[in-house]
């Protein structure tokens, strides 16, 4: 029986695991630093409210791969769950993402689809074809008072930079609707598992030939881990390497949790977009469950900051100097034969749970195909 050592607990060494699992062929060890399953989608009650708590921010699943789908369904009843955002802006609460409600609220118009359609495009800065950068994606499609009103304070509080150095891809993530939709996603699948995703998480990882290490570091190259006939890594790329090229940027989230009686928001999620509010959004967690009642209710307010040497990493920035130091890292990858990255971190790229749930399927059934019979 091969073994295999996986690096982290979260879903791509999850599916990775219990993908190689089934096969019978191989013995698989998992560690995680931290001292609980999930990655950053752990979810765990909090004993005073009894609420089920996202604790490293919301996640809501969606995606619109039947694969995907069908495959998470099978370890855990996923209730169906819409995301509806709202945004205040200068002691107003809008909807998001930007919809014919807010263009009609913000505007203080009651334009139809195509005549907001219209208007949007007046406003939309038409000199701009290709738009690259954040900035000019947002002044293009949505014109600069949306922009500023929404977009500008936000993301300099996520990003800690202007957003005109910030790529275009990142608000390409969020729709812009001439209709009253406002299901922050695109996608035909969208809910939240009903005991929470750690509970998904554990029985992807219930197989007698997996055995889990929490609380347990692996320290990249430089580990002294031997016996293993492979590894799959889903750590930060550069700290595998022991930060021999840079540190890669990225953005972590810190959270000032509150409790109080009763229903604090009304709503999941309230992003704040004035840049003088100090926290991005508000997420008040029972809301993820709206199957479920509570009489009190635990939110936290979710600040933005650099991520240093103790710090969670959460978002990859991918400015220009990381893209650099990131094909440094790569070109070390290529060259381990026996190592295989996978994830957020270990690739670098901003990537939802459903990403990550393909890719790791794909992955394990790829590595599963090669090496069988060898
Ligand atoms: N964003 C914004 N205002 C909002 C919501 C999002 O400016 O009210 C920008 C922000 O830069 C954010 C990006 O759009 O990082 C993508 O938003 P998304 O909701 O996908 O971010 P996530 O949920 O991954 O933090």
């Amino acid at each position: 029986m091969k073994k295999i050592l996986i690096v982290g607990a979260g879903f791509s060494g999850a599916v990775v695991a219990n993908t190689l699992a089934k096969t019978g062929n191989y013995f698989i060890e998992v560690m995680d630093e931290r001292n609980h399953i999930g990655g950053n989608c752990h979810t765990e009650r909090d004993p005073e409210t009894n609420v089920m708590v996202h604790k490293y921010g919301p996640h809501i699943f969606h995606t619109s791969n039947q694969k995907v789908w069908d495959y998470i369904n099978s370890f855990g009843t996923f209730r169906p769950f819409v995301n509806r955002v709202k945004s205040v802006y200068m002691g107003k609460v809008y909807s998001m993402p930007i919809n014919l409600h807010t263009i009609n609220q913000f505007f203080g118009k009651a334009l139809s689809p195509k005549e907001a359609r219209e208007w949007i495009e007046s406003k939309g800065d038409s000199s701009i074809e290709d738009p690259k950068t954040f900035e000019d994606q947002a002044k293009k499609f949505v014109g600069e008072e949306l922009y500023k009103a929404f977009f500008y304070g936000y993301t300099k509080k996520q990003w800690g930079t202007e957003p005109k150095n910030l790529p275009a891809s990142i608000l390409k993530r969020l729709p812009v609707r001439f209709s009253y939709d406002d299901n922050y996603y695109n996608d035909i699948y969208q809910g939240i598992p009903e005991a929470g995703y750690s509970s998904v998480i554990e029985k992807l990882f219930d197989h007698p030939n997996i055995k889990i290490h929490l609380g347990k570091r692996f320290f990249g190259e430089a580990d002294s881990v031997s016996g293993f006939d492979h590894i799959f890594y889903t750590g930060p790329i550069d700290a595998y390497f022991s930060f021999r090229h840079g540190r890669l940027g990225y953005r972590t989230v810190f959270f000032k949790e509150h409790r109080t009686e009763g229903d604090f928001q009304g709503n999941p999620v309230i992003n704040y977009a004035d840049e003088s509010t100090p926290y991005t959004r508000v997420h008040e967690h029972k809301h993820f469950t709206p199957w479920e009642s509570h009489a009190k209710t635990i939110y936290f307010e979710e600040y933005s900051k650099e991520t240093e040497a103790e710090d969670i990493p959460y978002y990859p920035k991918r400015l220009d100097g990381d893209m650099k130091m990131l094909q440094a890292y790569e070109a070390e990858v290529s060259r381990l034969s026996n190592v295989t990255f996978l994830g957020r971190l270990a690739t670098y790229r901003y990537l939802d749970m459903h990403h990550i749930i393909e890719e790791a399927l794909d992955c394990a059934e790829k590595f599963i195909s090669e090496h069988i019979g060898k």
